[in-house]
């Protein structure tokens, strides 16, 4: 009797440990996010216009910064683009250059 508890014991420490393990990995283990795809690439444009306040301004931030291309996911080229436009039409006030 005492032999069989002891083993049945183990196996619980075992699985305990098998636990451990898996919340360890499953901590350390990073869901691959889903490549983000360049919003200018996919309607085909290849300038961007600085009076579109409507679309640039889902590209700034509140207090009227310019987010960067890992947040946004559009290519380098655009990034370019769009870094001009909006210093255009923050210099004609169409976009604020500090936000509130
Ligand atoms: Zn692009």
């Amino acid at each position: 009797m005492a032999e069989t508890v002891k083993t049945e014991e183990k196996v619980e420490k075992a699985e305990k440990q098998d636990k451990v393990e898996k919340v360890v990995v499953t901590k350390k283990y990073r869901k691959p996010s889903k490549k983000k795809v360049c919003a200018f690439c996919v309607a085909g444009e290849k300038t961007i216009d600085y009076k579109d306040v409507a679309k640039i301004r889902k590209y700034i931030t509140e207090k009227g910064k310019i987010l960067p291309r890992r947040q946004t996911g559009v290519c380098a080229y655009h990034q370019r683009e769009l870094c001009t436009a909006i210093k255009r039409a923050r210099n004609i006030a169409l976009l604020p250059y500090v936000g509130d």
